[in-house]
């Protein structure tokens, strides 16, 4: 039964459909949020190590499979916000050359139909509305902008400044990592951010993290125009007998199924769940899946090659805010590479407990925890070239088989012997390597790719279905590379590009 009729339906209130919705609240037009998650409960576990990391308390209980039929515990969160809920906040903008044609050691990163002044103001935009802290002028990769940042650049501990000077010395050009913090460091008392040492990776128990649910869905909920539905997985998209118009979505709440219907209706599930919205959405009309003639739904999925690392020193480490810094000098190549290895970042606290997952069990607690204050984490990502069989698709019964094989791996490579050698000449010795397996689909993007082409693309320029009317896409979905910066800022820029096409 049709319950209700709204101007527009949005699925998926993470860094897509919340800033969407945050900027499509003033429109007055009647929105409808479909979130198949609840609101992360706020309780202390939030910030205890072995519930976020050992436990996986806030983790989906999905399983997917891969394409050999294995087990995939997905490293992704279904709740208000998404997975920004969790996310380290590293907001970069990517590379201008990222958009153009890149060649890597591995074969060709596609190039962009729209160029980074396209997407200029709306970086701009996402970083005011993340409250994005950094300093520009350091990185000599950063893509060119007038305006400073919205928020002056966090500050470094003394251990991570001791760092970044050291680098310096070296000849590189570590720079402040950018970063969506409510943070007011002047005024401590009027802070909600307090820098403490479980962000990267942690729900904030004292919301000081600007995540989707904190920067966008709450301002947005206070107009009586806009409505969210939580607990509410959407299904399906049914079409008219044309098949050019979504007629309405079936959504599944509390175990029974109910209707929406909208004018216009935003797919923004995450690159891998909309993919799946769309073929299980096939019809008479849309027999490969909805959107689907060009056979590219679900395919030409990317994530980054990442690797965490930690390595250890004779200093203490005491930082209880690490994550300050990132290094872009080896992300297009260097002396010795003529092809792009990728990006580098500090990573949050390493704590006694993560230390435990790969420790022998004979090594006592109180070891980890020495060991855990003299460690300092980092994390390497580069880029993935999309691959079309690397790919979302569905079994029998409906439920995910991510295929994905890892390429263009060299570059990756390189660059994790180059960090360690750096590393070792600071007196750091670099003993936890960890490549992220495929479960870590923290950087899912690529599956609906845009284009002006129907035939070689999912979605036109706007983010909307070439072959419906009224579908669009702003997960990242979108992408036709990765580049080898984190996602997020990406992807609310582009959901700001699509509200302003939605508006007008
Ligand atoms: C641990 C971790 C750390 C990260 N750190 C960073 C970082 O520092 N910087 C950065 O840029 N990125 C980071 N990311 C990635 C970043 O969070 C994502 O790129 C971003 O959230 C993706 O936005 P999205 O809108 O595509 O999807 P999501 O944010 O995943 O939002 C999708 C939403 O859709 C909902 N949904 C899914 N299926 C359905 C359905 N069928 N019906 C209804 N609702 C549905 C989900 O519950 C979710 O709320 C991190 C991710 C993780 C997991």
């Amino acid at each position: 039964m049709t319950k209700k009729n709204y101007d527009i339906i949005i699925i998926g209130t993470g860094a897509g459909g919340g800033t969407l919705a945050h900027a499509l609240a003033t429109t007055n037009k009647r929105i409808l949020l479909v979130e198949r998650g609840g609101f992360l409960p706020r309780e202390k576990e939030n910030w205890e190590t072995k519930a976020v990391f050992l436990e996986g308390r806030y983790k989906t209980q999905e399983v997917w499979r891969d394409h050999n039929g294995k087990e995939i515990h997905p490293g992704t969160h279904y709740y208000v916000g998404g997975n920004t809920k969790v996310y380290g906040a590293a907001l970069l903008r990517l590379r201008e050359k990222d958009f153009e044609e890149v060649l890597h050691h591995g074969g060709t990163s596609p190039a962009w139909p729209l160029k980074y002044r396209d997407f200029q103001p709306y970086y701009m935009q996402a970083e005011k509305l993340y409250q994005v802290h950094g300093l520009r002028g350091v990185d000599p990769l950063e893509p060119p902008e007038n305006e400073p940042f919205p928020y002056k650049a966090i500050r470094h501990e003394p251990r991570i400044q001791q760092l970044s000077d050291a680098m310096q010395k070296m000849g590189l050009h570590p720079f402040p990592l950018p970063l969506g913090l409510i943070l007011n460091e002047e005024h401590k008392e009027r802070s909600p951010c307090i820098r403490c040492d479980t962000c990267d990776g942690f729900p904030c128990l004292v919301n000081g993290k600007a995540d989707a649910e904190i920067a966008c869905i709450k301002p947005a909920l206070s107009h009586p125009n806009v409505t969210l539905l939580t607990h509410s997985k959407a299904l399906k998209l049914e079409t008219d007998t044309t098949g050019k118009k979504i007629t309405s979505l079936v959504v599944e709440k509390d175990g029974k199924t109910e209707t929406y219907s909208a004018d216009i209706y935003v797919v923004s599930c995450g690159a891998i769940n909309s993919a799946a919205l769309l073929l299980r959405s096939k019809n008479v009309q849309h027999p490969n899946g909805l959107a689907n003639s060009s056979g590219l739904v679900g395919r030409n999925y990317m994530c980054h090659t990442n690797t965490a690392m930690v390595a250890f020193s004779k200093t203490l480490n005491l930082t209880k805010f690490q994550k300050t810094f990132a290094i872009n000098d080896f992300y297009f190549g260097s002396p010795d590479w003529e092809y792009p290895l990728g990006h580098i970042q500090l990573l949050g606290n390493i704590k006694s407990d993560m230390l435990r997952a790969g420790a022998p069990f004979f090594v006592p607690n109180v070891a980890l925890e020495v060991a855990a204050r003299h460690a300092v984490g980092w994390w390497i990502s580069s880029e993935d070239l999309p691959d079309p069989e690397n790919r979302v698709t569905l079994d029998a019964e409906d439920n995910i088989i991510l295929r994905y094989l890892p390429n263009n791996e060299q570059g990756h490579e390189r660059l994790v012997k180059k960090l360690k050698n750096i590393l070792n000449s600071l007196e750091l010795t670099v003993s936890v390597v960890k490549r992220i397996p495929i479960e870590g689909v923290a950087h899912q993007v690529g599956t609906c790719r845009f284009g002006t082409d129907s035939k070689t693309s999912v979605l036109d320029l706007n983010c909307k279905a070439h072959e419906v009317d009224n579908l669009y896409v702003v997960d990242g979905s979108f992408f036709p590379s990765s580049g080898a910066s984190n996602p997020g800022l990406t992807i609310a820029a582009n959901a700001l590009r699509v509200a302003d096409v939605l508006k007008n």
